[in-house]
C-alpha cells in the first residue's frame, strides 16, 4: 500500500499512482533488482536507476506481456520522473519479489 503522505510532482500524477492496479490508464513505478534491467541506454536519463516508469492499463502483477508504455517525464506537468522518484516509497512493484522477470 502506498503512503499517503507521499509527496507527488503533481495531483494528476499521485491520482494515476494510487490508482495503479485498476483497469484504466495509471502509472505504475517498478524497481529492478537485475544489473541486465538496471544499466540498460534506453533513455540518457536511465543509466544506473533501478527504477522505471510505466503507464498502464490495469494489471494484476507486473509482466512485459502487460499493454503499457514506459515514460521519463510526468505527462502532465513534464517533471523528469527519475529526478523526482528517486526512492523505493514510491514503488508499486519489486522485480524478484512481487514478479520475476527471468523464468
Ligand atoms: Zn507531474
Amino acid at each position: 500500500m502506498i503512503d499517503k503522505n507521499l509527496k507527488y510532482c503533481c495531483d494528476f500524477f499521485e491520482s494515476r499512482h494510487r490508482s495503479y492496479n485498476h483497469s484504466w490508464p495509471n502509472i505504475m513505478i517498478v524497481k529492478y533488482t537485475h544489473d541486465f534491467f538496471i544499466n540498460t541506454n534506453l533513455s540518457k536519463n536511465k543509466i544506473n536507476s533501478p527504477y522505471r516508469f510505466w503507464i498502464t492499463f490495469g494489471h494484476e502483477v507486473f509482466s512485459l506481456d502487460n499493454v503499457m508504455i514506459n515514460i521519463t517525464y510526468c505527462p502532465f506537468c513534464g517533471k523528469n520522473l527519475f529526478e523526482f522518484y528517486d526512492s523505493d516509497e514510491y514503488v508499486n512493484e519489486i522485480e524478484g519479489k512481487t514478479f520475476s522477470m527471468i523464468k
